[in-house]
């Protein structure tokens, strides 16, 4: 196996008796780690200050103001695991036009990462929406949404 087909884990501790791999590039920091209600919450910040307008593509665009978002992401340590980033709200210098940015792993206007998305649809191949809903401690409607969708 090449390198390049490793992913690029990064070990994160919890505390001092519980650490995760965490899949995440160079451009974001973990800022927190914690547990609550048995639940895991990891808290990304992105390094970038300037984007490519995904609008016209000429464009560098500036952060303008910023949106909490969370997503849900796969079990980490048979934990439910969600991401925070505040995500930010870019305005294009070129073209003029505003938009949420949305990082590489979240899917677009959605609620999960990707990584979790790959997942559902996985589980889709041998179970209903029910048995997927029930495993993973979601709503059926948000699966329904999630297999339905081209990734
Ligand atoms: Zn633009």
């Amino acid at each position: 196996m090449t390198k390049s087909n490793r992913p690029d884990y990064r070990k994160v501790f919890i505390n001092d008796s519980l650490a995760i791999k965490f899949d995440i590039d160079e451009s974001y920091s973990i800022i927190a780690c914690e547990m609550k209600n048995n639940e895991l919450h990891i808290r990304l910040k992105i390094k970038d200050e300037i984007f490519e307008c995904g609008n016209c593509g000429k464009g560098e665009a500036k952060i303008n103001e910023a949106k909490e978002m969370t997503w849900r992401h796969v079990n980490l340590n048979s934990r439910k695991t969600f991401v925070h980033m505040r995500v930010p709200i870019v305005k294009c210098r070129s073209c003029g036009k505003s938009e949420c940015w949305t990082p590489g792993w979240a899917s677009k206007n959605g609620l999960f990462t990707l990584e979790f998305e790959r997942q559902i649809k996985r589980m889709g191949n041998s179970c209903s929406v029910t048995q997927i809903a029930e495993a993973l401690g979601e709503n059926e409607t948000q699966i329904w949404r999630t297999l339905n969708k081209v990734i």
